[in-house]
């Protein structure tokens, strides 16, 4: 089908974005998208949420996750598809990152509070919506950066990364990350595909060419808001890798407002080598 648009990149409220599953999916319906993949971060909880109205609305949804892991000190997200989302090695490495999250959140609390930028535990979860269940509810910098907009203490969430936040920056803190390679050898017991998520943001050429010698099965080519021009690199090297080609908006509703859903996408060719591989998974 010639229309056929899939937003591959996308995080709702059981995550850090600003929409729950069911309104991130009429969205999709409304703009005429015909294949989504949530892809909360270290989360696959919205997907027993959003799979029976994905059905009603006709859109075709593949299983997602963005995994954080760092490799040689420096962030790596990594994307997760294809994989059942009943598997129990996804479901425990979630949960594993939840509690990676709580100590690594309390560490970046401890260091506001010592730069004279105090923030509890309890406002950070008041960011979230109260009707989110304790497995739905993934914690991450952008509540914490909320609070601190709402306290005065930066005037955008933009700032608290740059300013205080952000990797290396004054108030950050590591906690106790997994690396790249456990993350993909993961996915892949699994049986889902582990895809290089937003490859430009990698600044560091060293991590790049690392990362690139790594057993990955796909590269996220199209992004966001990208220029056509920006993509030429990334596609290069899908193919003489003979990798997966992935794109998606990395929707964060207004947490990130310039972002629109379905602003990067894949033809029903791209998708379907990831919905077929999931569709197989669920035959097996
Ligand atoms: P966390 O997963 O808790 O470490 O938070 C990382 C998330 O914060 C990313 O996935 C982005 O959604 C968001 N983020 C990272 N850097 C920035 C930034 N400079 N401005 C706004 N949001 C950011
Ligand atoms: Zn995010
Ligand atoms: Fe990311
Ligand atoms: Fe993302």
């Amino acid at each position: 089908m010639k229309d056929f648009r899939a937003d591959l990149h996308c995080h709702t409220t059981c995550s850090d974005g600003s929409e729950t599953p069911e309104k991130v999916l009429q969205l999709a319906s409304k703009i005429g998208l015909k294949g989504l993949a949530i892809t909360d971060h270290d989360s696959v909880e919205a997907y027993p949420i959003a799979l029976p109205i994905a059905n009603q609305l006709g859109l075709k949804l593949l299983p997602g996750t963005e995994f954080s892991s760092v490799h040689k000190g420096v962030s790596v997200h990594i994307l997760a598809y294809s994989f059942s989302p009943e598997n129990p090695l996804i479901h425990e490495f979630c949960l594993r990152h939840k509690l990676r999250r709580l100590n690594r959140n309390r560490e970046i609390l401890e260091r506001l509070k010592e730069h004279g930028m105090p923030v509890s535990e309890e406002e950070v979860e008041a960011m979230l919506p109260p009707d989110l269940s304790e497995a739905q509810r993934t914690i991450g910098r952008p509540h914490i950066a909320q609070v601190m907009v709402k306290k005065g203490y930066v005037e955008t969430i933009t700032d608290a990364f740059k300013k205080h936040i952000g990797e290396g920056k004054p108030c950050y803190a590591a906690g106790n990350p997994f690396s790249s390679e456990e993350t993909i050898d993961l996915i892949h017991r699994a049986k889902g595909l582990a895809i290089i998520a937003h490859p430009h943001l990698m600044d560091d050429a060293n991590t790049l060419k690392d990362l690139l010698a790594m057993p990955f099965d796909g590269i996220e080519c199209y992004y966001g808001t990208f220029a056509m021009t920006q993509q030429e690199r990334w596609l290069k090297i899908a193919a003489k890798k003979n990798w997966i080609i992935t794109g998606g908006s990395d929707f964060h509703g207004s947490i990130k407002p310039n972002i629109p859903l379905g602003s990067s996408f894949v033809n029903e060719e791209l998708f379907n080598v990831l919905y077929n591989h999931f569709s197989n998974q669920s035959k097996s």
